[in-house]
């Protein structure tokens, strides 16, 4: 396997829980180390429903509208290419199809991480039930087609006044203009990274190896049952690498999670993956006063921006920058977290002063034009693929790992996972 993200690592788990020998090659020095970082913590159903209309629009450097695309700087004239795809995608009975896939992986998904937690006594820190915020009634009636697409799915939902809303959430801020809220229903807030550290440690126990420091250079198909990786030592760290770089390994098979970095792994097997790494930024931040601070999440529908309770501290995260410096943060999307945060629950966390401790972070998002990942066998034998979930990443993470798990053994998938084929971009 490549790559020990939380999608790379929950499928190594998957994968060893099915009886297969697997080894994850992951460059980094342990698991979570790159988009599932400081990832935001929200894995509810029905939280990536479209909640705006139109849902995907780009905005220029120029404009400080909420929601939709920013971009930064002058596309080139293959992004003009995505990004005209990725709105194409977002409109009429196509995006009504994607979100229907998107919803059932990520319901299924809630209900893998679940039972994982349950059976495998995890630790990590999560919360039951969230709201999506409607700020005024233009939002809740622009709303009002996801919630129709989320019932006739059967995900449950209730709709709350103002009034029934602040109840739930006793912190948000009276001063800022409420119009109504959606709850989400289940396990709607969970730790990314310390999920992954926790499955990583079950995969191990049964017997799966994690080979750290150690970048997969190439994917070399020879035949059934024969996949060549060429290894390399990287970071700065000491190399778990057992044998020479220049030999390379051999396996049955390969399944790929390497996020954003796939695009260059598959191209030298001719399969040209669409993908575009689009920035998202998150806060973390110790909570002052407990009784400021949320009881589990919400989600802001204007700004795209979500605030979830982790224990002790508060992450907010949100953002979609297009075309940013790589590992640059965007200054203009911090602020606008910083907004959010202080529209909704002021006092929650300290954000100067001595005690005051912030994290500011951003991670690529792995995302392709229409929505759902690619997720099965490539047209290459041997070569899965377990990429491209975009912003919902970890919502669809469990769900994703255990369907391939099935696909891999010739199982039917315990849900239908056709809009997530590779065969629908030619792979
Ligand atoms: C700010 C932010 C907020 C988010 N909020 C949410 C949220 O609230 N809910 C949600 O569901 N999702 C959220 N997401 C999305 C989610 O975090 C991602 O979709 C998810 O983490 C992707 O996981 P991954 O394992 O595919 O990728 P990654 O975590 O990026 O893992 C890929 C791994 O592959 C390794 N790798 C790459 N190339 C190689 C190679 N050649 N050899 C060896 N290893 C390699 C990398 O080092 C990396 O560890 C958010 C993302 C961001 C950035």
């Amino acid at each position: 396997m490549v790559g020990a993200g939380v999608v790379g690592t929950t499928t190594a788990f998957e994968l060893t829980l099915d009886g297969h020998q697997v080894t994850v090659f992951e460059r980094r020095s342990t698991v979570a180390e790159e988009a599932s970082f400081a990832s935001g913590a929200i894995v509810a159903a029905g939280w990536t429903a479209p909640w705006r209309q139109p849902e995907r629009s780009l905005r220029w450097p120029w404009t400080s509208r909420p929601g939709g695309m920013q971009l930064h700087g002058l596309p080139s004239l293959g992004e003009w290419g995505w990004l005209s795809r990725w709105r194409k995608a977002g409109l009429g009975e196509r995006q009504a199809e994607q979100h229907r896939q998107i919803h059932q992986l990520v319901r299924y998904s809630q209900e893998r991480l679940l039972s994982l937690t349950e059976s495998q006594s995890l630790e990590h820190d999560r919360s039951e039930g969230m709201l999506v915020l409607l700020r005024s009634a233009r939002e809740a009636e622009q709303a009002r087609p996801a919630l129709q697409q989320m019932k006739d799915l059967g995900i449950g939902f209730r709709e709350h006044d103002a009034t029934q809303a602040r109840a739930m959430e006793p912190a948000l801020n009276a001063e800022t203009p409420l119009h109504g809220a959606v709850e989400l229903m289940g396990e709607a807030v969970a730790n990314c990274r310390e999920f992954a550290l926790s499955i990583r440690a079950e995969a191990q126990r049964l017997g799966c190896e994690f080979e750290f420091n150690t970048a997969v250079e190439s994917i070399e198909s020879r035949g059934a049952n024969a996949i060549d990786l060429r290894l390399k030592a990287s970071g700065s760290a000491p190399s778990q690498l057992a044998h020479t770089p220049d030999s390379p390994q051999r396996f049955d098979a390969v399944v790929v999670c390497a996020g954003v970095h796939s695009v260059a792994l598959l191209q030298s097997l001719g399969l040209r993956l669409p993908l575009q790494g689009v920035q998202a930024h998150s806060l973390s931040a110790a909570i002052r006063e407990p009784l400021d601070a949320p009881l589990s999440a919400v989600f802001d529908t204007r700004h795209g921006v979500s605030i979830a309770r982790l224990g002790q501290r508060i992450r907010v995260a949100g953002g979609n920058d297009f075309g940013g410096t790589p590992g640059q943060a965007s200054k203009d999307t911090l602020r606008r977290l910083y907004g959010v945060l202080a529209d909704w629950f002021p006092g929650a966390v300290r954000l100067a002063g001595p005690r005051g401790s912030v994290q500011e972070w951003q991670g690529l998002q792995a995302t392709l034009p229409d929505g759902p990942p690619v997720l099965g066998a490539s047209r290459v034998p041997g070569v899965w693929l377990n990429i491209g979930h975009g912003a919902a990443g970890w919502s669809m993470a469990c769900g994703s790992a255990r369907a391939l798990a099935d696909r891999l053994a010739g199982r039917d998938a315990d849900i239908a996972i056709t809009g997530c084929s590779p065969q629908r971009f030619g792979l």
